[in-house]
């Protein structure tokens, strides 16, 4: 047993990656998502064609090694979370497309559950911002949009499940119907502090308990492989999350521990230990993941634009060709020669929590030049991330000692060195970025006894360099304060909240 095998599936493809006992990464094959728009502000994906892309990952990443199946230990899963499908139990055909997460398509029903005074309640059993963006109320529109469904959801026809159920379930041939606590955390049905359906959501949503599935740890075995599918039985033995995998990929396994995924839109997420922490900030609280025979909760932020604003600079400014040059044109002067820019292009979130900022660039002087302007579009994402993060240690009561990073733009060493100075911590960037894959391959390994504990797990994936923070207090306390000013001046630019000028 050489292997074990991560299925990653993502928004925009699928993944699947063979980790050995070493952390390395000894196989990969990827197959994009075909992402279909129906309506404007709708979001779907075919369910089929996600499990059909899943098995030819799988197959490809084994035949790419030369090692047959008997070679993997274990599956492990991450996944794209809240997205959510509903299928026949006796067929195994979904009743429609799946409702991806960006899907705003239930808005309405949202406005209508604050109005009922959901919010709150919601807050408090779910940890969430009552939003479409979460499984319960897709879920609602399925049982109200598809013919039929409600019927047959009531005779105990139907399943629910995000991508995690979905592939579990496939994977066993129908044997294993669950979710992991960190998904179950998403769906907006789950009440993250008993660890149990939310009885008084469902009936309000018109939901049958009978569809859902059961919530379970996200180190166990949940069932194993029909065997048509590699010729002998596998054991799916692990689940969660992908931005929870990837706390978990990075070892951040104490409070206070914390990551940040550079993407085009940036995710915090802090460890809290066995507490859930309330925010008071609109951030949300989540189950982190269950393993070892508890659960483990976590705050999570996000900064909605980091490294879209790095594409803005390429492809609407023109000012790089490449996404990496900005590295070498903020390295070509000392600072930004006064300027800031706040790249509120949807808004501000936490901790603004401002709809109608908007983009703003400030202090132009006739000296500022394209380096400069580079250099602070980058600095916005450090900026910003601060300001997460400030919120998750007021939130958590925690001191942040240390970030570890991943995503791509976390590639750039200026902008990881600047994050070190403006946080005063160091910022620790791992060997492997594949850290939401690899966090899947540790919750499987664990279960299977391929590693033997989490601290074995996580000495896998050494810290590749650490950027410790090098800027006199005065300096950072000058440069927070002229942030914080360049806010003021994008909030509240739009006239209303859809952006109208
Ligand atoms: P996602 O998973 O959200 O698609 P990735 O983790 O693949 O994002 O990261 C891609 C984003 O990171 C892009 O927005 C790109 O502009 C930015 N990016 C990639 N490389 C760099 C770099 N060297 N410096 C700054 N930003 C970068």
């Amino acid at each position: 047993m050489q292997y074990i095998m991560a299925l990653d599936q993502g928004t925009t493809s699928s993944r699947c990656i063979l980790f050995d006992r070493r952390g390395r990464v000894c196989s990969t094959a990827q197959k994009p998502l075909r992402q279909s728009f129906p309506r404007p502000g709708w979001v779907e994906h075919d369910p089929m064609e996600i499990w059909a892309a899943q098995m030819g990952v799988a197959q490809e990443a084994l035949l790419k090694t030369g090692a047959g199946p008997e070679s993997v230990a274990a599956i492990g899963i991450t996944n794209q979370r809240e997205t959510t499908i509903v299928w026949d139990r006796e067929t195994g055909r979904p009743v429609c497309p799946a409702i991806v997460w960006q899907c705003r398509r239930t808005a309405p029903l949202c406005q209508q559950l604050l109005k009922e005074g959901w919010g709150e309640k919601v807050r408090k059993r779910c940890g969430l911002v009552l939003d479409a963006y979460f499984s319960a109320t897709k879920l609602h529109w399925i049982l109200e949009n598809v013919p039929g469904a409600r019927e047959k959801a009531r005779r105990g026809e139907l399943l629910f499940g995000t991508v995690d159920t979905w592939l579990i379930w496939n994977l066993t041939g129908g044997a294993a119907h669950v979710t992991d606590y960190s998904n179950a955390s998403r769906t907006m049905l789950f009440d993250i502090h008993t660890l149990k359906w939310d009885a008084e959501l469902l009936e309000r949503l018109d939901i049958p308990a009978s569809m859902l599935p059961q919530a379970v740890p996200s180190s166990q075995i949940y069932g194993y492989t029909k065997p048509s599918i590699f010729g002998r039985p596998i054991p799916v033995a692990g689940a969660a999350g992908d931005q929870q995998a990837a706390l978990f990929g990075q070892g951040c396994f104490r409070p206070g521990m914390a990551k940040n995924t550079y993407g085009t839109g940036c995710f915090l997420l802090m460890n809290t230990g066995a507490q859930p922490k309330e925010s008071r900030q609109g951030l949300v609280t989540t189950l982190a993941w269950g393993l070892d025979g508890g659960v483990e909760y976590a705050l999570e932020g996000s900064v909605f634009v980091a490294g879209a604003a790095i594409q803005w600079l390429r492809d609407e400014l023109g000012l790089i060709d490449t996404a990496a040059q900005s590295e070498e044109l903020a390295a070509q002067v000392e600072d930004t020669n006064g300027c800031y820019v706040v790249p509120a292009f949807t808004g501000l979130g936490a901790p603004w929590w401002n709809p109608k900022a908007r983009g703003t660039v400030v202090g132009l002087t006739r000296g500022v030049n394209r380096a400069h302007l580079v250099r602070a579009t980058l600095e916005s994402l450090a900026y910003q991330t601060c300001d997460v993060l400030g919120a998750m240690e007021r939130d958590a009561g925690l001191a942040l000692s240390q970030l570890r990073v991943d995503g791509g733009a976390s590639a750039n060493g200026f902008l990881m060195q600047f994050q070190a100075d403006l946080m005063d911590a160091p910022v620790l960037r791992p060997a492997c970025i594949e850290s939401t894959a690899y966090g899947a391959a540790g919750l499987a390994g664990l279960a299977v006894g391929f590693w033997p504990d989490r601290e074995a797990f996580a000495a896998n994936n050494p810290v590749e360099r650490v950027f410790r923070p090098a800027m006199g207090p005065a300096r950072r306390e000058a440069m927070l304060r002229g942030w914080r000013r360049a806010v003021e001046r994008a909030r509240d630019w739009a006239e209303d909240s859809e952006g109208n000028p």
